[in-house]
């Protein structure tokens, strides 16, 4: 499960501007949105291209990305490979190396857990404090992990000496060749239980659920995941306990549309208010705030309410909130109107000021060819 090369993701070059970056972006993220797509894999592709987006838009991320590659700088969030497997964990268990499949009584890292929580627009940029319910397993209290009923003991597998593991002679063409195998009388724990402890049946695990307070940091963005770290499943012969990871799901707003940390929207403007100028109301994630608009204001003019955006997760500041204005033209109109309309079309002697003149002209040039 080797990661692809985050400019591959996106289809960029290396040199890449944020523009095109962003564009790349936005076209994919769309394409794969599991809102859109269900197809099976866009809901993975849709992370990638996210994971990929966040590093690549963000010049210091980009700039260590470029230097070290795929690590992880901020450990507890990020889009690591879920269940918390390196390659080279991966090389191990492939090749048996390592001291876990030696000793079975060495202790080992219990299982990572991976949890997917939906969160409001609002939940997401604010964050909050909540429970989790977690089903996994635990040590069994009964008989303390071991498996054997109280007062009785795990003894040592009288197969394999303890070992976990047997060794099997084979004759081949070429001589003796030994095998060494898993214990089957022992499974490899190199211990046998004789009188099997009742509540867990001698696994020495059961099955719970577990309540797991879990703050959400302000800022997170949908695909980012939370590590909790030691809330995995329990280690074995007292290993370490595994994390828990808290993967997000954000919900998309009514008319906020998120990108990193700023926040977009659009807003309408009459055609008066648009040419006359007007003071608006627009709504942010933090309540109304006041918008001055000035006169002669064009459709898609935007607009930059600093600060007004989401919390960055890693506390580096705060994102802005852009508006885009967009100037409808009226419809519906009563008799009244049109003709002040009329009557303004007239004193205005339909044409366009001078700046609009120019790019009229250069319209005709472009025609004539010259
Ligand atoms: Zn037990
Ligand atoms: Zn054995």
């Amino acid at each position: 499960m080797s990661k692809r090369d985050y400019y591959e993701v996106l289809g960029v070059g290396k040199s890449a501007s944020k523009d095109e970056i962003k564009k790349a972006y936005r076209k994919l993220s769309k394409k794969y949105h599991p809102d859109i797509n269900k197809e099976a894999g866009a809901d993975e592709k849709f992370k990638e291209v996210k994971e990929a987006y966040e590093t690549l838009s963000d010049d210091q991320k980009r700039a260590h990305y470029d230097q070290f590659g795929h690590t992880d700088p901020n450990q507890g969030f990020g889009g690591g490979d879920f269940g918390g497997f390196g390659f080279d964990d991966i090389f191990s268990s492939i090749f048996g190396g390592g001291a876990r499949r030696r000793d079975p009584n060495a202790p080992r890292q219990g299982a990572d857990l991976q949890y997917t929580m939906t969160l409001s627009f609002e939940e997401a940029a604010f964050g909050k404090e909540t429970t989790i319910e977690i089903p996994r397993e635990e040590t069994c209290e009964t008989c303390s992990g071991s498996g054997a009923k109280p007062g009785t003991k795990p003894e040592t597998c009288s197969h394999c000496g303890g070992s976990g593991q047997l060794n099997m002679e084979q004759s081949t063409p070429f001589g003796k060749v030994v095998n060494r195998r898993v214990c089957h009388y022992c499974n490899g724990t190199g211990k046998q239980i004789k009188h099997k402890c009742s509540t867990c049946g001698g696994t020495g695990k059961v099955k719970k659920r577990k309540k797991i307070n879990v703050t959400i940091p302000a800022g997170v963005d949908d695909g980012q995941q939370l590590r909790v770290a030691g809330q995995g499943e329990p280690g074995i012969n007292g290993g370490p306990s595994g994390d828990l990871f808290v993967v997000f799901r954000v919900q998309e707003h009514e008319f906020f549309e998120r990108d990193g940390d700023d926040i977009y929207c659009e807003m309408p403007l009459t055609f008066a208010q648009a040419a006359l100028g007007d003071e608006i109301e627009v709504p942010t994630l933090h309540g109304k705030v006041k918008l001055k608009v000035p006169a002669g204001t064009q459709t898609g003019t935007k607009f930059r309410l600093k600060g007004k955006g989401v919390a960055n997760v890693r506390g580096y500041g705060q994102g802005d909130q852009h508006i885009v204005v967009r100037v409808v033209t009226p419809t519906n109109l009563t008799e009244n109107q049109k003709n002040i309309l009329r009557e303004f079309a007239e004193v205005s002697g339909n044409m366009p000021d001078e700046q609009e003149m120019s790019f009229f002209d250069k319209v005709k040039r472009a025609f004539k060819g010259d």
